[in-house]
């Protein structure tokens, strides 16, 4: 809705005046300044408590001397790479400024007013974003219920198919999804892609999917040579811990990628990053590192909920989905006073759960113990 009054919101493309931004978690040195604190401890963005990857740093490093000069425009060298890494053309390869920018890049070319995207409910915020301010319809399908007994809340696939219809363009499915954590197993999500006709565009958004060890999760990488409609987004903001880098990467069909380099700027990922990323596919013994903890992580928070009483959604990435009572912002709000910033997740339809980010074992213990402290 636009609020009236405003300056300028009349003049909006279709969609932009009933957005509303997209919402961070809180930033340490606001919290701090806030509060008057220090040494507090933010879980609340999915990054990789371990830092970023030691080789992509380095690389970083070497490149700053080269900020004077323009990127490759279309990441040559990262893209071969990622190309023999994962068996696809570097044709077949799309970077992006983050995986975000490539959801942008999908709905500013396949959405407009009249047409459709569908989605599941309490899927990742920017699908309904990019999709409004495109000016198309969201068609929400509705997840799983919250006592479904293996996936709660999860993608219900089936109810996604029902909701695609002749005006639907783009299907974006999260696996895992954020904020829930729960996931899509290899034979239904083939069986999905399957089903949808060609002419929509399925948008599989594997943000997560180093972290997952399960045996059928499914790697979407290897299906995009089989449907022509199949774009599989990564990102080296997560587990490669480059976040602030802003870089991810989609695979698809040459002629998906060459439709949707039509509306990519110039030179739109940095040097800095595009070094980074490649050292940093280079650092297995980070990701070994970071998959290990992660896996500890998330062990150690699962049992410490359970401990305190508390169920959470099962999850395979690198953050818990925490039901803390009827108000999770109060128990937010609770947290950031006592110097830890996690993510309440009203927003996503969510209003009694916690997304809690996998922490280092010391940052673990001490959410597990402050959670204890405010709930009592
Ligand atoms: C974090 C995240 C992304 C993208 O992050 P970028 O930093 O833009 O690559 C995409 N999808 C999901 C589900 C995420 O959680």
């Amino acid at each position: 809705m636009a609020d009236k009054g405003h300056l300028f919101l009349d003049q909006t493309a279709p969609g932009i005046a009933g957005l509303h931004p997209y919402v961070p978690g809180k930033p340490i040195d606001e919290l701090e300044r806030e509060l008057g604190i220090l040494h507090s401890i933010k879980l609340a963005s999915n990054e990789n408590s371990l830092g970023p990857s030691p080789l992509g740093w380095a690389a970083a490093q070497e490149a700053a001397g080269d900020i004077n000069i323009y990127p490759d425009d279309l990441g040559y060298r990262l893209r071969n790479k990622l190309g023999e890494r994962h068996g696809l053309l570097s044709e077949q390869i799309l970077l992006g400024r983050g995986s975000s920018e490539i959801l942008d890049m999908v709905a500013r070319t396949f959405l407009y007013p009249g047409v459709n995207a569908v989605f599941s409910a309490h899927a990742f915020a920017m699908y309904p974003i990019f999709t409004q301010a495109a000016g198309a319809d969201a068609s929400i399908a509705p997840a799983l219920p919250a006592d479904d007994p293996e996936m709660p809340y999860g993608h219900d696939l089936d109810a996604m198919l029902a909701a695609i219809n002749e005006k639907t363009h783009v299907v974006f499915i999260a696996n895992p999804n954020n904020p829930t954590g729960t996931w899509l197993r290899q034979g239904a999500l083939k069986a999905f892609i399957r089903q949808i006709p060609e002419t929509v565009i399925v948008v599989l958004d594997e943000a997560y999917a180093e972290y997952v060890e399960q045996p059928d999760y499914p790697n979407g990488l290897s299906w995009v040579s089989e449907f022509p409609n199949l774009l599989v987004t990564r990102t080296f903001s997560k587990i490669y811990g480059l976040a602030g880098l802003r870089i991810g990467w989609a695979a698809g069909s040459q002629e998906l990628i060459s439709v949707l380099n039509r509306v990519r700027h110039p030179f739109h990922v940095g040097n800095i990053a595009l070094a980074a990323a490649e050292a940093a596919l280079d650092d297995a013994q980070f990701l070994q590192y970071s998959i290990q903890t992660n896996a500890d992580g998330l062990r150690q928070l699962e049992a410490g909920i359970k401990a305190l009483g508390l169920t959470a959604l099962p999850s395979v990435g690198n953050f818990l989905c925490v039901q803390v009572g009827e108000n999770g912002r109060d128990v937010y709000d609770k947290l950031l006073r006592q110097g830890i910033i996690v993510r309440p997740v009203d927003n996503y339809g969510l209003p009694q759960y916690l997304r809690i980010t996998i922490g280092s074992k010391d940052e673990n213990e001490l959410v597990l113990a402050a959670l204890e402290k405010v709930l009592q």
